[in-house]
């Protein structure tokens, strides 16, 4: 293209996109402190200065994930690196994994077991309900020689949460790591890596951390990292090997892995400052307390909720869209009257349900009242 061509067809002079009230499965809205931070000047990812910041970035991190795994940091990439990063160093060829499928990313999961080469035994479940735990125990006594368990915490696709903590239990008893997604998860509701004897974890920076999109916060137990050290062949993506990644992240003689995005992970720092400074009891306490008030509007506008009531996320709210309303006219007069939005159905559950999210600094009661008048106005 020339520079003619270019001038002739290009319009915006400077990009300013609108304010909106972001109610959907992610991103959310950014609190101002990170924005700010966000913006200061470039730095360089081996300055000393920013080299601190890492060091207090992973100890933040090691808060949220209720942690003292040494290999807690946040990998450059989207939550979709971050299962990538677990699945490429902790499957080998030929492993059998029991892989937990109850909505998308479940899938998603066993998507990339395979492609790692590894032997997926499919433990399925119903989109909106939760992992069975009867289910993976009997998988595991109908296959002894798994080697790992993996599941969706918080299922976004669909709303529901499974029990993390007695899945994990499940595969530890059989001698089995665990990988688990936190995406949803993380910030919002409970999650106790250390506690529960979590393996593998994974999370995004745009969901309960509210942050820009990005990055994914990962962590890897003691005997996640010395699984992958004895790994005899190697790991089969250069970028995400972890071995790799920790000449950069870990603790003394830092060297060049990649670029990292810098003004991200300041932005990542505040925004994980701010969830200390709430206390992490304050912040899913918050959560709960907003969906509380979400669910009892949204129910006595006749609305039914997709997943069982013992199920459900505070931070992810799946709705079922009544027959004979126009499930993506709705959304669309959403936005496009009051700036809100809020999520659609993903595959089977396209046009049937809406996906009203409450996560991080978008959890907030005015928007949970905005969010309330508008949709009934719409409805109407
Ligand atoms: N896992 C879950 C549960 C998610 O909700 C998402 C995104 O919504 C992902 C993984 C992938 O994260 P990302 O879109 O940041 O790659």
């Amino acid at each position: 293209m020339t520079l003619k061509q270019l001038a002739s067809t290009r319009k915006i002079t400077s990009f300013h996109p609108p304010q909106r009230t972001l109610m959907g499965p992610g991103p959310t809205e950014i609190h101002p402190r990170v924005l700010t931070t966000m913006s200061q000047p470039a730095i360089g990812y081996l300055d000393p200065v920013f080299v601190e910041m890492m060091e207090e970035l992973k100890a933040l991190l090691r808060y949220v994930y209720q942690t003292d795994n040494a290999l807690t940091f946040p990998v450059s990439g989207p939550g979709s690196v971050g299962m990538e990063y677990c699945f490429v160093n902790l499957v080998t060829p030929g492993m059998k994994v029991i892989v937990c499928r109850n909505g998308v990313f479940g899938g998603r999961m066993l998507e990339n077991v395979e492609r790692c080469g590894g032997v997926p035994v499919i433990v399925d479940d119903d989109w909106g309900k939760p992992v069975d735990p009867q289910k993976v125990e009997d998988a595991f006594k109908a296959n002894p020689d798994a080697k790992l368990l993996a599941f969706v915490h918080a299922e976004t696709s669909t709303g529901a949460q499974s029990d993390a903590k007695t899945l994990t239990a499940i595969a530890r008893k059989h001698g089995a790591m665990v990988i688990v997604d936190a995406v949803t998860s993380l910030g919002g509701t409970p999650v106790r890596v250390d506690e529960w004897g979590i393996d593998a974890i994974y999370s995004a920076s745009q969901k309960c951390l509210s942050c820009t999109p990005g990055l994914s916060p990962v962590s890897f137990s003691q005997r996640a990292v010395d699984f992958v050290k004895a790994r005899t062949e190697k790991v089969h993506s250069w970028f995400m090997d972890m071995t790799l990644l920790a000449s950069y992240w870990g603790n003394t003689n830092r060297t060049y892995h990649h670029t990292a995005p810098t003004n991200s992970l300041f932005a990542l720092h505040e925004a994980l400052l701010l969830i200390q400074e709430e206390g992490l009891d304050k912040s899913w306490a918050r959560h709960q307390r907003h969906h509380l008030a979400l669910k009892a509007g949204l129910e006595a506008m006749g609305l039914k909720f997709f997943v069982e009531e013992k199920y459900q996320l505070p931070q992810m709210n799946a709705v079922l869209c009544p027959t004979g309303v126009d499930e993506e006219l709705v959304r669309k007069s959403l936005l496009n009257e009051f700036g809100i939005e809020i999520g659609a159905g993903l595959g089977p559950l396209k046009g049937k349900i809406w996906r009203f999210g409450l996560m991080g600094y978008s959890c907030r009661p005015d928007n949970v009242m905005l969010c309330l008048s508008a949709l009934g106005s719409v409805l109407m």
